[in-house]
């Protein structure tokens, strides 16, 4: 049994017998594996595209990059947002049209916008001088949108400062992409990955519409607006349920952005991690001393083989295990690797059967997002998280 959300209920997870639990029940797995339901990624696909009126839907690919994932929502119609070469190449392989893949990394080696080009992708994203230079360099004419900076972001990972320009930069690129012989079409912005709560997005879309507002004044022509990801998964906190969630984003973008000829929007974890669990496995648990408050449950995965966003605690991950009937007591969750930070959870400890014991399987919901790219090659001699796609 697994926890989803009917596609339009309020907030309220109901319990179904799914074909991912019957997949990993039936089975053993020697090493920690992600199995991923590509019928879950379609059910997705659909509420949201159903909540998401005319917005284009760009799936970012780093969310999870499996080919059977891209193929699959190549024939759902979705487009995509790639974030390098690579990404790129996967999506055409699989059949995507270069008009539906964006070149969405404000951070382009020249030789990637020269070949994307090639390929016939046309849309690139920005946020720098030297940026739109490369563009126009390597990709004369393009169009080009500029990513805005969020101040405050209402997201359990906020994307932070790495990405974006203020208000005067951005007005000034549109002019400088002009110069270049660029064709500007629009801005981009990130509210903060997982944001809870459609209504969280409100704050955002003021100011990314006051900016909009001012470079319509300046006589900009702006057609395009990217208002990137964001949409939340289940993780144990309230969220609101895929379609509502887009349609209130939508109804708000509406709101604010009256006209705008294209709306964009770049679902990465909204759309992949609840079709995702990962079955990994205790392999010791054990108290310090014996006045330790908690034990100590350490996993064959860790922060280096699959979970890197429970860095600072930020994503919280459910656990189940067979014996999730008997009492339950706090623990200090920790992976298996040599290496001390490679703990998951110990500020805020997990709730554990006290039964638990090496060799327990441990299922992770709603991880297939931002898993098994956060993997590292084979630190310790521990492989990377295994993939298997239904
Ligand atoms: C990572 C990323 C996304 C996806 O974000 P989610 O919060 O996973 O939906 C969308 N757009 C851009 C530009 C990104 O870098």
């Amino acid at each position: 049994m697994t926890l989803h959300f009917a596609a339009d209920a309020p907030s309220f997870p109901v319990v179904r017998p799914s074909r991912l639990d019957g997949f990993v029940a039936d089975r053993s797995f020697d090493k920690p594996t992600l199995v991923m339901d590509l019928d879950l990624v379609e059910a997705q696909y659909r509420a949201l595209r159903a909540g998401l009126g005319r917005a284009d839907i760009h799936y970012a690919v780093k969310a999870n990059p499996a080919r059977q994932v891209i193929a699959r929502l190549v024939d759902l119609g979705s487009h995509f947002d790639a974030a390098s070469k690579a990404e790129i190449a996967l999506c055409l392989e699989e059949g995507a049209d270069p008009s539906e893949v964006s070149f969405g990394n404000t951070i382009k080696r020249a030789s990637d916008i020269a070949w994307a080009w090639d390929q016939g992708i046309t849309l690139f994203a920005a946020d720098a001088e030297e940026e739109l230079e490369k563009i126009a360099d390597n990709a004369p004419g393009a169009s080009v949108y500029i990513r805005l900076i969020v101040e405050v972001s209402p997201g359990d990972w906020p994307l932070t400062r790495k990405f974006g320009c203020d208000r005067d930069t951005a007005l000034r690129l549109l002019d400088y992409a002009k110069a270049l012989g660029l064709n500007p079409v629009g801005f981009s912005f990130h509210v903060g990955s997982q944001t809870r709560q459609a209504a969280m997005w409100a704050p955002t879309l003021d100011e990314m519409a006051a900016i909009w507002a001012a470079a319509i004044d300046a006589g900009h022509a702006l057609s395009l607006l990217n208002i990137g990801g964001g949409f939340p998964a289940f993780y144990g906190e309230e969220i609101d349920a895929p379609t509502a969630y887009a349609a209130q984003v939508i109804a708000m973008v509406e709101a604010r952005f009256p006209n705008v000829a294209t709306i964009m929007a770049e679902p990465g974890r909204g759309m992949v991690a609840e079709a995702g669990v990962i079955v990994a496995e205790v392999m010791l648990v054990s108290r310090k001393s014996d006045r330790d408050m908690h034990r100590w449950v350490y996993l064959d995965i860790g922060r280096f083989s699959g979970l890197a966003e429970t860095e600072g605690e930020a994503i919280r991950y459910q656990f189940q295990t067979a014996r999730d009937g008997d009492p339950m007591g706090p623990c200090i969750l920790a992976g298996p690797s040599c290496d001390s930070v490679d703990v998951l959870y110990e500020k805020r400890p997990v709730l554990l059967p006290v039964s638990l014991k090496s060799g327990d399987r441990v299922l992770i919901r709603n991880t297939g997002a931002y898993t098994s790219t956060y993997s590292t090659v084979c630190f310790n001699g521990f492989p990377p998280l295994d993939v298997v796609v239904i």
